[in-house]
């Protein structure tokens, strides 16, 4: 390509979470060529990506942050297109690069070679001042949480982190960056950005500010950052705004030039917000379903499915569960409302503050439905709650729906036990005590186990809380009671996340098993 735009060699990231650690790792992994550093002002979380253990559970991450970490080609054991478990039969040099051949017999080409020594390009680091001075392009990744979550309450989006930031990149910069809001943002910010940067900065520096929001799942985010549906760059129209959007482009290297869509920075900010918006509808339009279904004997499954079939529908987050969580679909949608009402456009802020509202609905009554199928009353009953991440293949508990359920039957006095196979023991422990209820209270009668078998021990109910792989048939009915058998409850499944149909061999999200 011409070169009327400037090469970007060193990249700072601000914000080493859930979105910004994959997302520049996999920057890194792609572009040997250029320097990555992720800063956060969280100690801990640093030095987590700096050892063996990283804070986060993605499939196919270890290998994407090793290798570029370290200098080495890490051994790889997802596939990295399907997220899938794989073993690694060979791996040889080829142009430069190392061809990694499953036994699947998938390939994936790691951008490195394979005997040892090249230059590592991505650092994990909390000194904020080095990171920023020497890049040509931040990001800013830093979490956008509402102010006061909840209806009824204040729907506003908390800049505070995101303002921080901003000040922080004017009062160090000594020469020109470009400025990348790739956390959610509400619609004006880059306006608001702009304006601090400039009041703030120092003598004959310059800002351009780009919107690139970033539309990973978790569970699934390398691979859909290798293989994303779209990037977004919205920049301003002049020379010095779409110069710095090329620049932008060139970075993500891997990414056919098609899905690179340009458009203007409103746009791009709102795009982010109306694609949450409209996934987090469809789960609640589908939840609202499985209400009528259960009423009248129709199967939501079966429901779920015939719709999917229409092409103009399409098979996708159409699963009816316990209610979407995660720490995105309600912020964002909050956020949207705000936005409506602030323009007075209070019609709009009442349609998609509905689809927050049918998601409470749908997570209480679930809860209903437990207690219903164990004869009303949970006193002295045992519960097992399987699954406490907000969806399958991560660890995240953020605004997960178990823990709404568990405060709910903790409620009806029963024992509990919960068993996740990524969520950490402290994760949980937090999520449920910030839920109002003092720890050592809940301890008394809440037990988290790192068995299965163990966790389903003499329970009175089973209840699949996230719709993990592991929770098959298969895998309970070895050694547990013969007598489970699935109640009605809240047939089909999932909340985010699930791509397609998947057939009924496993228990899905969503259902209870009771002791008959
Ligand atoms: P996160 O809480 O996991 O990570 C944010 C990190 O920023 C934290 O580690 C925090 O310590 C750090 N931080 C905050 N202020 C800082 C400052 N001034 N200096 C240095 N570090 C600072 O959040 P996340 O899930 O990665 O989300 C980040 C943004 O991306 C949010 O706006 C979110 O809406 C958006 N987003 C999230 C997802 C997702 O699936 N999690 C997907 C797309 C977009």
């Amino acid at each position: 390509s011409h070169m009327s735009h400037k090469e970007v060699k060193k990249i700072a990231c601000i914000g080493a979470g859930y979105v910004g650690g994959p997302t520049c790792a996999v920057i890194a992994y792609k572009n040997p060529s250029i320097q990555v550093t992720i800063v956060d002002q969280n100690t801990e979380r640093i030095e987590a990506w700096n050892s063996t253990k990283l804070p986060i559970y993605e499939p196919g991450l270890d290998h994407i942050v090793f290798t570029a970490r370290d200098g080495i080609v890490a051994p790889l054991d997802h596939n990295l297109t399907s997220g899938k478990p794989m073993t690694v039969q060979l791996a040889s040099t080829m142009n430069g690069g190392t061809l990694i051949t499953g036994l699947d017999g998938h390939d994936e080409l790691c951008p490195r070679p394979l005997d040892l020594g090249h230059a590592p390009n991505l650092f994990f680091t909390t000194d904020m001042s080095s990171a920023i001075a020497d890049a040509d392009l931040i990001f800013i990744c830093v979490n956008t949480p509402t102010k006061d979550s909840g209806i009824g309450k204040d729907y506003a989006c908390d800049l505070k982190y995101f303002e921080s930031a901003a000040r922080k990149i004017a009062e160090i910069a000594v020469s020109d960056k470009i400025i990348v809001e790739k956390s959610t943002v509400p619609c004006k910010t880059a306006q608001s950005m702009r304006e601090l940067l400039e009041a703030n900065c120092n003598p004959g520096v310059r800002f351009e500010v780009l919107s690139n929001p970033e539309f990973l799942s978790e569970g699934s985010a390398v691979s859909d950052l290798l293989n994303p549906d779209r990037v977004l760059i919205g920049s301003d129209s002049s020379s010095t705004g779409v110069s710095a959007a090329a620049s932008l482009s060139d970075v993500y290297s891997w990414v056919p030039r098609n899905r690179i869509i340009s458009m203007n920075l409103w746009s791009c900010e709102l795009s982010k917000l109306a694609a949450n918006a409209l996934l987090a509808q469809r789960i609640s339009s589908i939840n609202s379903l499985s209400a009528i279904c259960e009423a009248t004997g129709a199967n939501i499954n079966e429901v779920s499915y015939a719709c999917g079939l229409d092409r103009r529908i399409g098979p996708h987050m159409l699963k009816a569960g316990v209610g979407f969580g995660g720490s995105c679909f309600k912020k964002d949608i909050l956020s949207l409302v705000y936005l409506a009402e602030s323009l007075h456009l209070s019609e709009v802020a009442d349609y998609w503050k509905s689809v927050v509202a049918m998601n409470e609905y749908q997570k209480c009554r679930f809860t209903r439905r437990i207690t219903h199928c164990l004869f009303d009353t949970l006193t002295g009953k045992k519960i097992t709650i399987l699954g406490f991440s907000y969806k399958k293949d991560t660890g995240d508990t953020r605004e997960t729906p178990a823990v709404t359920l568990v405060r709910n039957i903790f409620a009806e006095k029963c024992k509990i036990s919960i068993y996740d196979p990524k969520a950490s023991e402290q994760q949980i422990w937090l999520q449920l005590a910030e839920d109002g209820g003092k720890l050592e209270k809940l301890k008394s009668r809440i037990t988290i186990h790192h068995d299965i078998y163990e966790a389903c021990e003499g329970a009175d109910a089973i209840v699949v809380a996230t719709e993990w792989d592991e929770f098959s048939n298969k895998a309970i009915t070895p050694r547990g009671p013969s007598a489970w058998t699935p109640s009605s409850i809240l047939r089909g499944v999932s909340a985010n996340g699930n791509r397609s149909h998947t057939p009924t061999n496993q228990i899905p999200q969503g259902e209870t098993f009771s002791r008959v």
